[in-house]
């Protein structure tokens, strides 16, 4: 019966075994056939001896009351260990010649005690701040193996309770009375309170396992140069929380730090690295590191204390690692808990700040000229779901505004594409890679063959910039042809093309606009109007290069074209001798409901498809799709390349993305919930003067606001209803030239009920 008071292990309370050198050389030859001199080696509650001979090795002498079976358990993990990481230097356990057993009995005093032999690895036990950041780097990733390794063992003695084990910190209480200085008694006290706050209440939903739980220099040896060569030591292996493992590390890699604490925390985030090259931590696991290493702290200054009677010197107890303990839970009393947390790398982004000083900083850092945030009350987005994001209130809004994230936002199967290519490899076009070139494949597909090269890029403002330049080097025109109130991007090229953006009004000199067709005022000259802008082209010396539309026209107000009109647009542009770029970085990826791209749905012909936003789901990546032809034309030597461009990070986004659209069946369904939202759309406008109009193209709707009973734009009212949604927890956007259009454009899965809300809230807004 091992347990003892409370359920506590004995061991660290019974006295150590008290053989003899002579004892334990003749145990050594006598149970294992292992010739040599013993040398006694310290130990906690055991006695363990070296035997100097022919084989190297370590007799180890259990305590009285220690279970047998614990022992079985202890060689058997270190068998694990080997049998699933064999490169890992675990000291390995040796039969009993003549049985299949790794123990045999010894007695004293009428006592029986346990002998066992295990190999004798090399290596000296080394801590702390001579250790280099390879070396506890390293460190980390051997506890990280050692934990995969046991992931799936399993032993009916793992229950046992080990003080030094943290989950158990809270049953260092009672003894705290044993701690003579009373500063130490009242930080391992405040630090136990602290665990039992943060820790406790989380214990349960942590990844559990049987663990070594021990990790630290007494059971780890290094060579010279800080590098493992033997892990020694399973005596303490229990069902513990995965993440207790790292705390052991960290007490040997921070001691002879803890005075300096930016040395200390940085230390701790190098050993976390470490372990994450193999297991990535949890978000609750990095959380509560802190608060897991001041535990064993707590453990290393009371453990030894409380057994100080059964020693004739208590002091001469682990007297280093109780004045690190103290000096440790002394520094992170005066820092703080929360920025322990935060040193260690556990705070998420999002806590701790108020949205006005978050603005306040956001001004002063990225200053003026990057967009200011929307809404009078800045949202701070702290997480996303599908359809909401949360806000770091936990407030929940519905996102019917960004067009980004098509298949919803933290798609599983997008996130964790990119998480395990992260981890895997992110290199560049330089080198061959497999998933690149599936994505240009199905891209190339999507188009029915009709484009059968792809490029990558990063952004849609890059991929309209490439499609610029090869329409330049193709055609040897230079003017533009673009739509009145366009957005394109943000490079010098594409900021001519688009007039959303052009100060003041004025237009490049090379480039021309055409209006779109205006219902609501009657406007259907479209056709007309781009024969004036190609003759004013030519006249200026400027022979048009190429046409550019977004296939739903978003920043002109979102505008169902006519395919009979698309069609001739098409081909004046091109019998001007220029050539069409269907810009689809708004319009793609199944927005229209009808087709995965919106000039399928207008049922033309582009020379050059340009991609961005949805293509990663919120993951930076862009694209053009385009015939060979044209691609050989503007680059002869095969030189284009972006750096980031068809990455294999972004690919696996991009794949992700695609696979999702077809399994979710993401197009047919845009298509049926944009048909809902717009008839609900157009009862409520059929009884509200001031919709102008309500027009849409699949899953992008736009609501045009205008003073009551006329056709002049309303844009205050339309900031307004916007701001109202807001407040609401319903997040769209405004649009045209006017900002007088509801831009209504939420993530292609979002449902019936969703527009239903949707709805609701307009209606209510609408009613103010
Ligand atoms: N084209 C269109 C139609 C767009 O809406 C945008 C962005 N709003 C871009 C191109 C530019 O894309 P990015 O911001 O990724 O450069």
């Amino acid at each position: 019966m091992a347990d003892g008071e409370a359920g506590i292990d004995r061991v660290l309370t019974a006295p150590p075994p008290t053989f003899t050198e002579d004892e334990a050389a003749s145990f050594a030859r006598a149970l294992f056939g292992v010739e040599g001199t013993a040398h006694e080696v310290a130990s906690e509650r055991d006695q363990a001896f070296r035997i100097e001979g022919d084989r190297p090795a370590i007799l180890k002498i259990s305590n009285a009351v220690e279970d047998p079976a614990r022992l079985d358990m202890e060689a058997l993990a270190a068998q694990r260990v080997v049998q699933l990481d064999p490169d890992l230097p675990v000291a390995l356990p040796r039969q009993v010649p003549g049985t299949d057993a790794y123990r045999a009995p010894t007695h004293k005093d009428g006592a029986t005690h346990w002998a066992r032999m295990y190999d004798l690895l090399p290596g000296r036990s080394v801590t702390g701040s001579t250790l280099s950041d390879a070396a506890i780097r390293d460190w980390g990733t051997m506890a990280a193996r050692v934990g995969r390794a046991l992931r799936g063992f399993w032993h009916p003695s793992a229950g046992r309770v080990m003080l030094w084990d943290v989950q158990h910190a809270l049953r260092l209480r009672p003894l705290l009375d044993s701690i003579r200085d009373p500063e130490a008694r009242a930080l391992v006290s405040a630090a136990l309170d602290r665990f039992e706050r943060t820790v406790t209440p989380v214990w349960p939903s942590l990844r559990a396992q049987v663990l070594h739980t021990d990790l630290c220099a007494s059971n780890v040896l290094v060579d010279p140069a800080g590098k493992v060569t033997a892990i020694i030591d399973f005596g303490d292996a229990s069902w513990s929380a995965l993440v207790v493992d790292l705390a052991a590390v960290l007490e040997t890699a921070t001691d002879g730090r803890q005075r300096d604490s930016d040395e200390f925390f940085r230390a701790c985030r190098i050993v976390v690295d470490g372990y994450e090259k193999v297991t990535p931590l949890e978000p609750m696991e990095r959380r509560i590191i802190g608060e897991l290493l001041a535990a064993r702290m707590c453990a290393a200054i009371v453990v030894p204390s409380s057994r100080a009677g059964l020693y004739a010197d208590p002091d001469s107890l682990m007297p280093f690692l109780r004045s690190q303990g103290v000096e440790v839970l002394r520094m992170f009393t005066e820092l703080g808990w929360d920025e322990v947390t935060r040193r260690m790398g556990g705070r998420e982004p999002g806590e701790g700040w108020s949205v006005s000083a978050l603005a306040a900083r956001r001004y002063h850092a990225v200053g003026p000229a990057m967009t200011p945030p929307t809404y009078r009350e800045p949202l701070h987005l702290v997480r996303g779901d599908g359809v909401w994001l949360i806000d770091a209130d936990g407030r929940r809004y519905l996102d019917a505004y960004n067009n980004v994230p098509v298949v919803g936002h933290e798609h599983p199967r997008v996130v964790e594409a990119i998480v395990r290519q992260a981890r895997r490899l992110n290199t560049n076009m330089r080198y061959l890679h497999e998933t690149a070139l599936e994505v240009a494949e199905r891209l190339s597909a999507t188009t029915g063959g009709a484009l059968d090269t792809v490029m990558f890029v990063n952004s849609g403002s890059e991929a309209n910039d490439l499609a610029w330049r090869i329409t330049r080097a193709v055609t040897g025109g230079s003017g533009g042809i673009t739509t009145d109130f366009a957005y394109h991007g943000i490079t010098e090229a594409i900021n001519a093309l688009t007039p959303e953006e052009w100060q003041g009004g004025s237009q490049p000199e090379h480039v021309r606009t055409w209006r779109p067709p205006d219902t609501l005022r009657g406007f259907d000259g479209s056709l007309d109007d781009l024969d004036r802008a190609i003759r004013e082209l030519v006249e200026a010396g400027h022979p048009p290069a190429a046409a550019i539309l977004d296939s739903v026209l978003t920043s002109d107000g979102i505008i169902d074209l006519d395919p009979a009109l698309a069609a001739e647009l098409v081909r004046r542009t091109h019998d001007a001798g220029a050539l069409w770029i269907a810009d689809e970085v708004q319009s793609g990826y199944g927005r229209t409901g009808a087709a995965m791209w919106g000039y399928q749905r207008l049922g033309i012909e582009p020379d050059i498809v340009t991609l961005g936003k949805p293509m990663g789901n919120g993951h930076p990546v862009a694209a053009i799709i385009t015939r060979r032809e044209l691609t050989e034309r503007f680059s002869p030597t095969g030189e284009f390349f972006s750096t980031f461009g068809g990455n294999p990070v972004a690919m696996a986004a991009a794949l992700a993305v695609l696979e999702v659209i077809d399994d979710e069946r993401i197009v047919a369904h845009a298509g049926e919930v944009g048909e809902y939202l717009v008839g609900l759309m157009r009862e409520v406008a059929a009884q509200t003067p001031i919709i102008g109009e309500v027009r849409t193209v699949g899953l992008a709707v736009g609501v045009e606001i205008v003073k009551p009973g006329t056709t002049e734009p309303d844009a205050a009212m339309t900031k307004e209803i916007v701001e109202g949604l807001r407040s609401r927890g319903v997040l769209i956007g405004t649009t045209g030239r006017h900002s007088n259009t509801l831009k209504i454009r939420p993530p292609l899965m979002f449902q019936r009920e969703h527009a239903d809300q949707l709805l609701e809230c307009l209606t209510v807004v609408l009613a103010r």
